[in-house]
């Protein structure tokens, strides 16, 4: 589904990723696990195209859609399969001053040029299945936090995407309005929704995990499933990582 070659990335002297390979396989939920600093954020954030690298590429089922190699120094090279991605980021980012339904609709008709009507009702759709169907008129300001990280995935799924990226969604909220997020993503896990997870939440991190990735020092320190990196590591660093987080 994805493969990403050789990342690396700089900020000033800091690089923050040292050659990254990741080949994500369609159906994976892959939870990326790491200490802060870590350049976890930033790899997702260069899938999206939203930092460039320095060097390295990415495809997306086959399709090379950011790259180092671009004469112009843009990476990224392909806005349209970029679009098949969707991101979710751990402070909420809505519209102020759109209503959720307003917030759900404006990509999807802008964007794509869908007729307003259909986007609503998709939009109206998806609401419900979150819980969400009496909140359609109101604005971010009258939200909860977990409510808000609900319109936001609802949001991002709008774009139909093929695959969702997480970055902490749920870092931001109280903690009891964490479950209620994690379990619309666990709902999207069921329906085979393949996804990029940053978590600290080991209870999430089991639940949804295919894979698990431990990334430290901008690089890929082991790789495996869910039960061999949370549960019996084989590197040392990652051991004294979980031990010390989770
Ligand atoms: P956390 O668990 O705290 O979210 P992270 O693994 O997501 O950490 P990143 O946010 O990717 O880590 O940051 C990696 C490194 O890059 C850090 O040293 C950070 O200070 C630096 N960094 C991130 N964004 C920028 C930026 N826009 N400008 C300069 N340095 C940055
Ligand atoms: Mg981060």
């Amino acid at each position: 589904l994805v493969k990403m070659q050789k990342l690396h990335k700089s900020y000033g002297p800091i690089q923050v990723l040292k050659g990254i390979d990741i080949e994500m396989k369609p159906g994976e939920r892959v939870v990326v696990i790491g200490p802060s600093g870590g350049g976890k954020s930033t790899l997702l954030r260069v899938m999206m195209g939203l930092e460039k690298i320095d060097s390295g590429s990415i495809s997306f089922e086959g399709n090379s859609y950011i790259s180092s190699e671009a004469a112009d120094r843009k990476t990224l090279i392909d806005t349209e399969v970029r679009r098949s991605i969707g991101m979710v980021f751990q402070h909420y980012t809505l519209f102020p001053h759109l209503n959720v339904l307003q917030n759900l609709v404006l990509a999807p008709c802008k964007v794509r040029g869908e007729p307003k009507a259909k986007a609503e009702a998709r939009a109206e759709a998806l609401l419900d299945r979150f819980g969400l169907g009496a909140k359609a008129k109101a604005y971010p300001a009258q939200l909860s936090g977990g409510q808000k990280q609900r319109v936001a995935i609802a949001r991002a799924l709008m774009l139909d995407p093929k695959l969702m990226l997480f970055d902490e969604v749920t870092s931001a909220l109280d903690p009891e309005l964490v479950s209620e997020v994690e379990h619309v993503i666990l709902q999207l896990a069921a329906q085979n929704m393949p996804m990029m997870i940053v978590t600290h939440d080991m209870w999430f991190a089991k639940n949804i995990a295919s894979r698990v990735i431990f990334c430290a020092g901008g690089v890929v320190v082991e790789d495996g499933p869910p039960e061999q990196v949370l549960g019996a590591p084989r590197e040392e660093r990652t051991k004294e990582f979980i031990d010390r987080v989770f």
